[in-house]
């Protein structure tokens, strides 16, 4: 018959409250009852934790009733769930911060740790840090809105596809600070006013901040959402989507050109390279004109961003320069073979 392997021995450990006598007639706290025990998979593997919970044991004290805990034992876990607080920091870190997949956790997890887990556990060990974070985001944003004299808010909203849900995000302007990410069905005036509008109004009356303005792009529904809840506040155009939707006709002109530009010299770019790798490996002129050739496809490479940076002038532009530079060097020393493409 197959034995049952037992697992090697557990380490134990015993958490009391960090306090140590009453608060109230000073007597020394008793051990009264286990709060919760449980075993915790930490990173260094797992650990049997038991927290006791301490009472006054003079029955005439005031504060007889209270039970005292460790606040060491608490930071530990998360009511519910077996792996410590410490291993679902460390892994949102690594996937949010490193950009680690799933996989690449599970291995360091099992492999370097060697904790027992399945991916599955990984993934739901990063959905428990997201839920974290978004619980220590209310106590962020009101230390970062204690240094301010008052608000000037930031509305945008993105929609990733037709048809799909809008995320809005809201932004303190003087501190980058995100005070709110919704994800809205509908961009109706309504819901703009009941999800993210009064929820900053009573965010503003909470730490004591007046408004100074909000920003958003041209959008109808933000902007009788503003007037109406958000009464007597300035409301401005934001000048980056100003800028943008004016730019809009260049920055299309300037992508044709870009276009255009890529497409006649794709040809000529490959004839080039090949004729340079038929040439023999002596050729003194064979890695300079190497290295034209490359920076050519780095050249054709640039892209644009919208408004100002236009990718078709920064390729005509370089491009320009390249032909001045092949110009002098064929001046120099008569590099004829390649060029003429
Ligand atoms: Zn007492």
């Amino acid at each position: 018959m197959q034995r049952l392997t037992r697992e090697p021995t557990v380490q134990r450990r015993s958490y009391r409250p960090e306090q140590q006598s009453c608060p109230t007639c000073h007597s020394t706290l008793k051990r009264s009852h286990i709060l919760w025990r449980k075993r915790l998979i930490t990173l260094s593997g797992p650990v049997h934790v038991t927290s006791w919970g301490y009472r006054c044991p003079n029955a005439t004290c005031a504060t007889a009733p209270v039970v005292y805990r460790s606040a060491v034992a608490d930071n530990l876990h998360l009511r519910k769930h077996q792996f410590s607080r410490e291993v679902i920091v460390q892994v949102g870190y690594r996937r949010f911060w490193y950009h680690q997949t799933i996989y690449e956790l599970h291995t360091w997890l099992t492999q370097d740790l060697g904790l027992v887990v399945s991916a599955r556990q990984v993934a739901n060990l990063s959905a428990d840090f997201l839920a974290l974070l978004h619980a220590a985001q209310p106590a962020k944003v009101r230390a970062a809105l204690r240094s301010l004299t008052y608000l000037v808010v930031g509305v945008d909203g993105m929609q990733p596809a037709k048809g799909d849900t809008c995320l809005y995000i809201v932004r303190e302007l003087q501190t980058d600070l995100t005070l709110c990410a919704e994800n809205l069905d509908d961009s109706s005036d309504a819901t703009i006013r009941t999800r993210l509008l009064q929820p900053l109004k009573a965010l503003a009356q909470e730490v004591g901040l007046p408004w100074r303005g909000v920003v958003s792009d041209a959008q109808d529904t933000i902007r009788t959402a503003v007037h109406t809840e958000l009464v007597g506040v300035p409301h401005q155009a934001c000048q980056s989507h100003c800028l943008r939707d004016a730019g809009a006709l260049t920055f299309q002109a300037d992508q044709t050109l870009k276009k255009q530009l890529k497409a006649s010299f794709r040809g000529a770019r490959k004839r080039v390279e090949l004729r340079i790798a038929d040439l023999p490996a002596t050729d003194p002129f064979r890695p300079i004109l190497a290295d034209y050739a490359t920076a050519l496809r780095a050249t054709l490479l640039e892209g644009g961003v919208a408004p100002f940076e236009l990718g078709g002038v920064h390729i005509f532009d370089d491009l320009a320069a390249l032909a001045a530079s092949l110009h002098r060097c064929r001046q120099k020393g008569g590099l004829c073979t390649c060029c003429a493409a």
